[in-house]
């Protein structure tokens, strides 16, 4: 059968039977897949036709390690044929799990000590706000159930994780959001102040935050914002929990990004790049007073586990995936590739009328564009649609913002990136940018 033989029955079949994450079902009719993927390696995807594309966005800016590490399939194998899974409820335990915990402790900032598993990010924040919802009922406190989140905010799907969401179009799905998520201003953190007032202090359970907002558009906090936070979360005794499912290992040139903004969090909920997206894998971890309060008042059983908590064989590739970015230097590899590919998008925006602000930490960024780089008036139409088709179809993959008055492309191309691939990708958009503006 020949690739496009090949392609054309997936299509049909695609159309037919697979129904997409966040995507247009007419569009999907109309169009079918875009691209339909074969295999990948390095920072390279390629698809059924054999056209390579470099991954400027890592996949779902998860891909952290690259694609194609034989470790982890060995890793994988490896534990499958030797316990691929048992469960991890009361009394029951296993060794990756058991050794990735403790990595993670290793590896977290401060006191970040107990971790909870789960398959991905919206099971992460949802277990999390469950959490600190209890950490409260069980000190006495149970009217302490708000979680107040940020505007622009992208935490997930699930029923917690679309309410904490601060873009509105996510509300759209459901009919019901739940209750108890109070959405402030995204900069001042005033606002959270303010909010305190409103709902008061006993109402109040956690303040819900990315260290910086992905989804949103790659938005960093202001200066000192993070940290007065943390304050005003200490002094009205509210936990602080961090999102760094697309922030954390390594995607910002540390570790976790909150190490950038000198915070520890109460809670930190992590995904994406915990397994580099070779298999599903999320966690909840607790700061060590939170743990042991939870071992002091919490009584009875913890009624909240999944059933994938602490999969032995997606922890072995989470561990094997921590080993290969350890190993090969690729935080710093980030910070050095980020802020090269940022100086060379610097450039970039003088060659050009289009772009705008260029901003970055590590290997995450973002371009805005605009119709007047002294005011930074937009144009009318979203130009980053075309810029992103463009360049996909130059052989780059990466993905546009229009949230809002937002033109943005966003980027986060795997850590494992080196020179020539951040030269390639400049030269790509460059050639998509030109032919657009
Ligand atoms: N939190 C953040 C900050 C995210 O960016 C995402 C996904 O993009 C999620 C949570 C949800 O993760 P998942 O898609 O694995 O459920």
């Amino acid at each position: 059968m020949s690739n496009e033989t090949l392609r054309q029955e997936l299509v049909e079949l695609d159309k037919k039977y697979f129904i997409h994450p966040t995507s247009s079902l007419q569009d999907q009719q109309e169009n079918g897949p875009g691209i339909i993927f074969d295999k990948a390696e390095g920072v390279y995807v390629t698809d059924v036709n054999g056209k390579k594309y470099l991954e400027g966005m890592a996949s779902l800016w998860n891909v952290n390690i690259g694609y194609g590490r034989k470790e982890i399939a060995e890793a994988a194998k490896e534990q499958l044929e030797k316990c691929a899974y048992v469960s991890s409820f009361t009394g029951l335990s296993n060794e990756p799990a058991i050794r990735l915990a403790a990595k993670i402790a290793e590896i977290t900032p401060g006191d970040l000590n107990g971790v909870f598993f789960t398959s991905g990010g919206s099971e992460s924040n949802d277990s999390a706000y469950k959490f600190v919802r209890h950490y409260w009922k069980v000190k006495g406190k149970p009217e302490k159930t708000k979680i107040i989140a940020r505007e622009r905010a992208y935490h997930g799907v699930a029923s917690g994780s679309t309410s904490a969401t601060g873009i509105k179009s996510f509300h759209e799905f459901t009919t019901s959001l739940a209750p108890g998520f109070v959405h402030i201003d995204p900069d001042d953190p005033d606002a959270f102040r303010k909010a305190i007032e409103e709902e008061g202090a006993d109402t109040i359970a956690a303040f819900l935050t990315e260290p910086i907002q992905g989804a949103g558009g790659v938005n960093f906090p202001k200066e000192g914002y993070l940290k007065e936070i943390r304050k005003i979360c200490d002094e009205y005794d509210i936990l602080f929990i961090a999102d760094e499912v697309i922030s954390g290992f390594g995607r910002t040139g540390k570790m976790f990004a909150c190490e950038h903004y000198d915070i520890v969090p109460d809670v930190m909920i992590m995904a994406k790049g915990i397994s580099s997206g070779y298999i599903q894998l999320g966690a909840v971890v607790l700061r060590e007073h939170v743990h042991q309060d939870l071992i002091k008042y919490s009584k009875g059983v913890l009624m909240h586990g999944l059933t994938y908590s602490g999969h032995p064989t997606a922890c072995a590739v989470g561990l094997k995936n921590i080993e290969i970015m350890e190993n090969e230097n690729m935080v710093e590899n980030s910070k050095v590739m980020g802020d090269l590919l940022a100086s060379k998008l610097k450039e970039l925006q003088k060659e050009t009328d289009i772009v705008g602000e260029v901003r970055h930490l590590g290997l995450v960024g973002a371009i805005e564009l605009v119709k007047n780089q002294e005011t930074g008036e937009r144009f009318k139409e979203k130009l980053s649609v075309k810029v992103v088709a463009k360049a996909r179809e130059r052989g780059l993959i990466l993905r546009n913002v229009v949230y809002w008055d937002k033109d943005t492309i966003v980027y986060s191309p795997p850590l494992c990136i080196n020179e020539k691939e951040v030269n390639e990708f400049v030269d790509i958009l460059k050639g998509a940018i030109f032919e657009v503006q």
